[in-house]
């Protein structure tokens, strides 16, 4: 995969933009707000969000949404809040995206702790610092009285983080309305670009039968557990490619309940990963396919089982997040790259992630995700802090990138 550049022709749309003063004024409504903007973070940090339960968080932001200037502000059916600004109506869709949800169980004391410019809360990075990093890019566009020729989407997502599978994303993109474009804005540091989609397909596979004695029923009785082994087998050596990386693993195994008896059922979870989707889909098959041959061969190793006594597997997919890898010349990453050179940001690293942004890079939607300012540590924990250092830089960069975008008001955007 080359490295992606930045075109000349972004540079070119980046110094235009930079030299409007409308868009002066909201970069400077970014970094004269910061103070304020940490405030939402807190806020937003402190309203409890778990997966599957976004809705009281789901509703500060949509009414935020609309005291900061949008009118036309919804929850769709899955959950999320879609806050549209519009443009010209000629113009291209994009999508701002940050989740909702965090990985905390309702109950789990949220309350923030400040010391210097650290702010100590689960979730206060992973994400209340995109829903901050959101909205302010919408104040700032409000307040510097920037008009877009396309539409913009802030969307606050549901279901981002594991098992939520992405479903809110997934939702945003069922084809109930048009979006050109999608950013999410996810992780803070604002020196890497993710410009693609590691994908991951995970699958609950249980072998299951009657079981036995281990004595008594030899010899008329397959075990579950033995199939499983062989299952195991069969998987262990599989060769993958490097590039794309491609992975697998048997994460989890239980069945069995005691030493004497021959094992009734087995499961297992297995997640499998690749940036590429006919790569992923092809080691899926071969995995599947495994486990089914296991089945036969246990079976067929014990001719005298009867019917009733055979092993069947049951399959049941657990996740799915969809992978894609968007090229070098894609408006969202180049107009990403442009933004981070406008404000003399280098660029450290361009490398997928697993993100929100996993469903439009799987339907070769330019998508990118990117930083929100600020700096995040010891996410997914309940130690998880936030060091508040130039927040504003998420918001700028996300600011300039969407106006490439769409375009100001009479210019073709990038998306166009
Ligand atoms: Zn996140």
């Amino acid at each position: 995969m080359e490295k992606p550049m930045l075109c000349d022709c972004m540079k070119k749309r980046m110094s235009a933009l930079c030299a409007d003063d409308a868009v002066k004024a909201a970069l400077k409504v970014c970094e004269d707000e910061a103070e304020f903007a940490m405030k939402e973070q807190i806020h937003i940090s402190e309203i409890e969000s778990p997966t599957f339960a976004e809705a009281v968080r789901a509703e500060e932001i949509a009414r935020l949404m609309k005291a900061y200037g949008l009118t036309d502000v919804v929850i769709d059916p899955s959950g999320n809040v879609v806050g549209r600004r519009p443009g010209t109506g000629s113009g291209p869709v994009l999508a701002i995206a940050a989740h909702l949800d965090t990985v905390f169980p309702a109950g789990t004391d949220l309350k923030v702790r400040q010391e210097g410019n650290r702010y100590y809360g689960p979730g206060i990075g992973d994400n209340a610092s995109g829903l901050r990093s959101m909205l302010q890019v919408l104040r700032a566009l409000e307040k510097g009285g920037v008009e877009t020729e396309g539409d913009i989407l802030f969307v606050g997502t549901v279901g981002e983080e594991g098992n939520g599978d992405i479903r809110g994303a997934k939702a945003l993109f069922d084809g109930s309305r048009r979006i050109d474009g999608f950013m999410a804005l996810d992780m803070c540091d604002v020196y890497t670009v993710q410009n693609g989609a590691t994908g991951a397909h995970r699958w609950r596979l249980s072998i299951e039968g009657e079981g036995g004695h281990s004595y008594l029923d030899y010899g008329r009785v397959p075990s579950a557990i033995h199939a499983m082994c062989r299952a195991g087998a069969l998987i262990a050596d599989l060769d993958l490619p490097e590039n794309p990386k491609t992975t697998y693993t048997i994460g989890t195994i239980k069945g069995g309940t005691t030493v004497n008896t021959i094992a009734a059922r087995c499961e297992v979870d297995v997640d499998m990963r690749s940036v590429d989707l006919p790569t992923l889909e092809a080691l899926e098959a071969k995995v599947l396919a495994a486990f089914e041959e296991a089945v036969r061969l246990e079976n067929a190793h014990w001719p005298l089982a009867d019917e009733a006594h055979q092993l069947k597997l049951v399959k049941t997919q657990i996740g799915n997040r969809p992978a894609g890898m968007r090229p070098a010349d894609c408006p969202a990453v180049q107009s990403v790259l442009g933004a981070m050179d406008a404000l003399n940001l280098e660029v450290k690293k361009i490398k997928p992630s697993s993100t929100d942004a996993n469903k439009p890079m799987s339907l070769n939607i330019p998508s990118v995700c990117i930083g929100t300012g600020g700096e995040t540590c010891l996410e997914h924990s309940l130690k998880e802090y936030f060091v508040a250092d130039r927040i504003w830089l998420g918001p700028q960069t996300a600011l300039l990138a969407a106006l490439a975008m769409v375009g100001r008001r009479g210019e073709k955007g990038a998306l166009a």
